[in-house]
Order: C-alpha cells, then structure tokens, then sequence
C-alpha cells in the first residue's frame, strides 16, 4: 500500500462554531480569528494504492457551487483536487473508489462535476462508497444539518448508478488492510478508514477530530448533530489509539497532516506532528 497526501485547498468557518462551548479567549490562541471570527481549515483529502486500486478519501468542497456559496468559505491556497492528482500522475479517469466519510459539502463536493447544465461524477470510472444509513440521513436532512447537504453533491451519484454502500458494521474490513469505523455524534453514520501501512495502524479521522486543536475532550464542534455522542467516541478512541500507537490522520487540521498521540496530566493529548511522507 501507498498513501498519499492530496490537498484541496483551504477554506474558514467560524470559530465558534468550529470549538462549540469552548470560549474564544481560549481556542483563538491556536487558531488566531480574522476579523470575521474566521479560522483556517484544510480540506485534507488521502489517496491510497492498493493493488490495481486507486482510492481517494474524501474529495473537498468541489468547483460548482455559485460565487455566492463560495463567498460564505474564503477557499484560499494554490492546491485543488485535480492538480494534487495530477502532480502524482493521476488523473481523474484514473480513481477506482472514492470513499466519502459523510455528505457534508466539505467532503463530498469535489465528488460531482458540473458538464454544462448537467451534474456528473467527478471520476467517471470509479465506484462511490457511502452508507445506507447516513445516505437516508443525508438526502431527507434535518433543518439544522440541511445547510451541509447539497442535493447537487449528492443525488447525481445515485442517479449515475455508481454508488455502493459499505455494511454498517464495526471494524468490517472493506478491503485489503483497510477497515471502516463508524461514528454517530458528528452526522448519523460517519465512517472512518483505517489502514495498516508500513507496520502502523494510520485512521483518517474526519469529522470525529478535525484538528490537534480539537484532542481536549469538551473541545467538540457545534456543528455535530450530537455533541455528547462525540465526546463519548471521541474518549473512546483516543484511549484505544493511545495504548495501540495510532497514527491520526487530520482532515481539517489547518497546519498539522499527522501525529501521535500521548497521555499527560490533563489527559491525552498530542506527542508528535509530521507529514504522511514521513512515515
Ligand atoms: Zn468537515
């Protein structure tokens, strides 16, 4: 296996919504706010080689939205998703799987195209992977959650016949030397890859930790559906991926793309930061 970094570029979301009940004097010491009360956020996406296939985690936020959606994110940086495909070679006919954690725009616009006034997949070849679960919970949203589910990122999957869905279940494996967690307190059903890569176990984490910033255990989003149901997985988690020496992963983490972990006084919290090409 080989994995691969591919950013997508950067974007802002406020960060009180970003930290939940976490005050400003507190998280902005880390992540220092604009003007607008926005902080910096990676749309951090993974490429895996495995055998003849070519997996992509998550897509990013995508190009087909309106100036104005857009207006709402201040997408900054020089990386897209395409050109971080193809600065390892690849193109986008290339991509076999692309494995969707959840439907919120961050992680699923990069997956469908505009081509005129129609809306297609992004990679023509490839089988999309979501759940049954969260696909029921993304297309019939809820009003607090509806604004992070675009129908246009979602429905044109269906329609193209290239979506499966992974079986709910914990730990299932999905392929070789990869298996799926799930998660329920950020969005109903978020799934999250985990990978046995050159001797280490490296889990994606998504939306169930953002960031470094993000370790201390009140530190949720109010963005989750079910904030107490994190807390929950998140402290189970870190405590399975301290005493088993994982490598986390960070989607949205603005500066960090890696790091360990290790138990402090206060409670678990980062050992090391590095990049994913320095494992
Ligand atoms: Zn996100």
């Amino acid at each position: 296996m080989k994995l691969h970094t591919i950013n997508t570029g950067l974007f802002k979301l406020d960060g009180g919504a970003m930290f939940g009940v976490v005050p400003k004097a507190i998280w902005q010491k880390t992540n220092p706010a604009d003007a607008n009360n926005l902080c910096t956020w990676a749309m951090r996406c993974l490429l895996i080689e495995e055998g003849n296939q070519l997996i992509l985690v998550d897509t990013g936020i995508g190009n087909k939205q309106d100036e104005k959606f857009f207006s709402h994110y201040y997408l900054h940086g020089d990386d897209s998703l395409e050109k971080s495909l193809a600065q390892l070679g690849f193109g986008t006919a290339d991509i076999t799987d692309v494995f969707l954690t959840h439907l919120h725009f961050d992680h699923v616009g990069g997956a469908v195209i505009r081509d005129g006034d129609q809306l297609k997949p992004a990679f023509s070849r490839a089988t999309y992977w979501s759940n049954e679960k969260h696909w029921q919970w993304a297309i019939t949203p809820n009003a607090r959650e509806k604004a992070s589910f675009l129908k246009e990122n979602i429905l044109p999957l269906q329609e193209s016949g290239q979506l499966k869905f992974v079986a709910e279940q914990e730990n299932i494996t999905w392929q070789k030397d990869i298996s799926i967690s799930f998660a329920y307190g950020h969005t109903d059903a978020m799934m999250l890859p985990k990978m046995s890569y050159k001797g280490k176990t490296i889990v994606y984490m998504a939306d169930l930790l953002p960031s470094v910033g993000h370790l201390p255990l009140p530190y949720v989003m109010a963005y989750d559906m079910f904030p107490l149901k994190t807390l929950n997985e998140k402290q189970a988690f870190l405590e399975e991926a301290v005493n088993n020496n994982y490598i986390l992963y960070l989607e949205h983490d603005p500066v960090n793309e890696c790091c360990t972990l290790q138990r402090t006084e206060k409670g678990i919290r980062v050992a090391e930061t590095f990049k994913l090409s320095e494992i």
